[in-house]
């Protein structure tokens, strides 16, 4: 090694899934929405004026976290807009869990939480799971430097109550504990109807899933705000303009059209319903999910060897190769044509495995 090499810092980086390419493949690896984003979005889009570049965005976001703020009910400073909630929760980790004790999350969650923590050098524990994959609240009563958890929780789909939810807070006053609601629109509920109540809570969420605008990179966090202040003066800090001027412009677009949302969302989850219908016909099994994927094993034959068997079949879904997970497939929602394509593929392989 080099002298100069001795001073960098080094990391093991998050690895997101796939993203092959080609028209006839089916892409059920990175939980995102089947379905377009919303119509106002392509208009915007077509209306755009590209002398609008030539200058440096709005640093604070305003259209965007204006339109956030009166569809939430909250007030302006409490919204913060971020590149993807993984810039919100990265900024999130670095402002907030600033802390010699370790911060806790679910063993089975989200797996870039373990990197954030590595790269702030951040100390973490991971209480374990349930059997059932269920968070356990009380793992989380016992001093910490902050608390994280994705509600529902990802790869395995399953809520935490929203009792269970302030349960937690309750016992972690003196801590900011965030919820990473990046899935929540497909079936779960909210936290943020506890926000008036607790000052230390921060609700992530994003446009990537039910937004259906994964590729504009486009997330938010809603707090009291004194969170929100204390994570702007960190993102101010680092970077003035995170946000581009289409993603402002076009992510407003989004949030005005509710009847279009609401009507994506009834789909994915009236598909998604379907799906463990004839999947559990099939032999699989699976927590109840409230997101846009299922965490499914089956009776008989390994996850692995169903991964490889659909990836041949240009049908690409999610395997973590892990001790936890390695006998799981995440599986997102597509549409009803590219679920009955699985289900066809599924049928005769399992058949002839
Ligand atoms: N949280 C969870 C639980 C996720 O699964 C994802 C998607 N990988 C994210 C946050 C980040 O999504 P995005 O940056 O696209 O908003």
């Amino acid at each position: 090694m080099e002298l100069w090499e001795k001073n960098i810092r080094r990391v093991v980086p998050y690895v997101p899934g796939e993203q092959p390419k080609g028209d006839r493949l089916i892409k059920l690896n990175t939980n995102e929405n089947p379905y377009p984003p919303a119509p106002g979005v392509e208009k915007a889009l077509g209306e755009m004026d590209a002398d609008l570049f030539r200058k440096y965005p709005d640093p604070a976001s305003s259209l965007l976290v204006d339109v956030l703020a009166e569809r939430y009910g909250v007030g302006k400073d409490q919204v913060f807009v971020g590149v993807g909630s993984d810039d919100v929760l990265g900024m999130a980790f670095l402002t907030f869990f600033n802390s010699d004790k370790p911060i806790l999350f679910p063993d089975v969650s989200y797996s870039f939480y373990p990197v954030w923590a590595d790269l702030f050098h951040i100390p973490y524990e991971t209480p374990a799971v349930g059997e059932e994959f269920q968070i356990l609240k009380e793992d989380y009563y016992r001093e910490n430097g902050g608390i994280v958890f994705p509600n529902p929780n990802a790869p395995t789909g399953l809520e935490l109550g929203l009792e269970a939810v302030e349960d937690i807070l309750r016992h972690n006053q003196d801590v900011v504990v965030i919820v990473d609601e990046a899935y929540v629109d497909f079936g779960g509920r909210s936290a943020l109807s506890l926000l008036p109540r607790y000052e230390n809570l921060l609700v992530v969420q994003t446009f990537s899933k039910s937004r259906a605008m994964a590729g504009m990179r486009i997330g938010y966090g809603i707090g009291s705000p004194k969170l929100i202040r204390a994570i702007q003066d960190v993102r101010y800090s680092y970077n003035s303009y995170t946000m581009n001027i289409p993603s402002q412009i076009l992510g407003a677009e989004a949030v005005k059209d509710e009847v279009y949302f609401r009507e994506t969302l009834d789909k994915i989850i009236k598909t998604r319903e379907e799906t463990k219908r004839w999947m559990g016909e099939l032999g699989f099994t699976f927590p109840d999910s409230k997101a846009n994927f299922l965490f499914a094993t089956h009776e008989r034959v390994p996850a692995e060897a169903i991964f490889k068997a659909l990836k041949e079949e240009q049908i690409y879904v999610r395997y973590f190769n892990t001790p936890r997970l390695k006998d799981h497939l995440r599986i997102t929602i597509g549409t009803d044509e590219e679920m009955k394509a699985l289900r066809r593929f599924l049928e005769g392989f399992l058949r002839r495995y």
